[in-house]
């Protein structure tokens, strides 16, 4: 309707004031319960939206958008921030030696031979090594896989000893001039003291670089205890983030940057050797928030809505002589911005919405209506008898029940306008603002 219309143009106008717990309360809600569906440890989001809310109090509300739209791209920057924290490099040691730890089934073995492929792809000569020696299926897999991308090997299929075969395999590293080293380990379905001890020892004895922790991008909660579990026994330096190519939404990278502070550095896409690429933060925040993409409708407003045109609208407003002719002045400046459909999808909460078929249509029949009007008519329209109004109909192809309906529903805005302007006025605008 055209109250509602006008609602939307007057929060478009706002943009006035502060941020207060207040007016960010919902948009935080919001946030808070996208990041637990996207499997962010609930202690983690927690504290993650508290610590925005705090630094984002009092901060000034950019013209033209609402402070829960504000309040949503302060959490997307500080996302792409913690996220982005460190660097996707790795050490610039040579020989490179790098430690792949993780649960099983999160992806170890074939991100040592993508990671492979890339390093080889960045001139280095890789070797990856076999160190999951409880299953012989692993170390097939690691075999064909080291075949297909031509890495160098090493396994040995007879012993037990962990700690040694990463000697051996140095040795034979050493021996082949490869100038990088990947060590597959073994994983359990849960974190294993006893494989933990293991995986200590060849940390011990190989002096790796890098350890990077392979997760799957689809653990859940109990991402924190695993990380926390891995980095303490075995420091940490990274993550490969795998498996995003799925549904997940990879909260479980924001707990575990949170309790490690480690750089996620690589993230799996498929299941192919190709499917690996240095970690990108802003894509990753993004999917985590899954907010279709306020982000980019606050960007998009900023663009479009010119600030003094704004101002000089709210002034109007302010005064109630806030005429059809602005009406449609507005209405094109909400249209710059995209379909009403697709503007309503960028909203939090609102991305499943369907608007009423024909919101777009109405608006633009609104608009044709407005447009049918001389001047002299949008800006006094009490003087739009029947013959004129039949003349509107006609001229906007309209029906003369929707020019009665638009004109009925702006003559009621504007007796509201003028109660704002009256007494009680600034407190509903306050209201209104809030
Ligand atoms: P490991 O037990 O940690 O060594 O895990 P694997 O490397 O054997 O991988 C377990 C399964 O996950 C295999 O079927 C892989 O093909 C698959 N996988 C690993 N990384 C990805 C990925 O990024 N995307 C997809 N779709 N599958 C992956
Ligand atoms: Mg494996």
């Amino acid at each position: 309707s055209l109250t509602e219309k006008l609602g939307q143009a007057l929060r478009n106008l706002r943009g006035v004031g502060t941020l207060s717990e207040e007016n960010m309360a919902e948009a935080l809600k919001e946030v808070r319960s996208a990041l637990l569906s996207a499997d962010v440890h609930f202690k983690v989001a927690r504290e993650f939206v508290e610590r925005v809310q705090q630094q984002a109090v009092g901060q000034q509300v950019t013209k033209g958008i609402a402070p829960g739209q504000q309040v949503i791209k302060i959490i997307h920057d500080e996302l792409v921030r913690l996220l982005g924290e460190g660097t996707t490099a790795l050490s610039g040691e040579r020989p490179l030696k790098v430690l792949m730890v993780g649960l099983h089934g999160s992806g170890k073995t074939t991100s040592t031979a993508k990671l492979g492929k890339l390093l080889k792809k960045r001139g280095y000569r890789p070797f990856v090594v076999a160190c999951d020696v409880y299953r012989p299926a692993a170390i097939d897999q690691l075999e064909i896989l080291a075949k297909q991308e031509e890495l160098g090997f090493y396994a040995d299929r007879v012993s037990k000893d962990v700690p040694a075969i990463g000697s051996a395999a140095l040795a034979e590293a050493q021996a082949a001039t490869a100038d990088c080293i990947i060590f597959d380990t073994a994983g359990r379905l849960q974190i294993d003291q006893d494989l933990i001890e293991e995986v200590k020892r060849l940390r011990a004895r190989v002096q790796p670089d890098e350890v990077l922790l392979v997760a799957d991008g689809a653990l859940g909660q109990e991402a924190v205890n695993v990380a926390k579990a891995f980095h303490d026994a075995l420091q940490l330096t990274g993550l490969v983030l795998t498996k995003m190519d799925g549904d997940a939404r990879g909260g479980a990278a924001l707990s575990i940057k949170t309790i490690t502070g480690v750089p996620i550095k690589f993230v799996g896409t498929g299941e192919k050797t190709a499917d690996f690429e240095p970690f990108h933060p802003d894509r990753l925040a993004s999917r985590i928030l899954g907010m279709g993409d306020v982000v980019s409708l606050v960007e998009k407003a900023q663009e479009t809505i010119d600030q003094k045109d704004a101002e000089k609208m709210a002034e109007k407003l302010r005064k109630a002589d806030f005429n059809l002719e602005d009406f449609l002045a507005q209405m094109q400046q909400v249209k710059k911005m995209g379909s009403m459909q697709s503007i309503v999808g960028m909203l939090p909460g609102m991305s499943g919405m369907q608007l009423p078929e024909g919101a777009d249509k109405q608006m633009a029949r609104t608009e044709a209506i407005i447009k049918s009007m001389t001047f002299q008519e949008r800006r006094k329209p009490e003087i739009l008898n029947g013959s004129r109004r039949k003349r509107i109909a006609d001229g906007s192809g309209t029906k003369i029940v929707e020019v009665n309906q638009l004109l009925k529903q702006f003559s009621e805005m504007q007796k509201m306008m003028r109660m704002f302007k009256g007494g009680g006025g600034k407190k509903m605008m306050r209201q209104l603002e809030a």
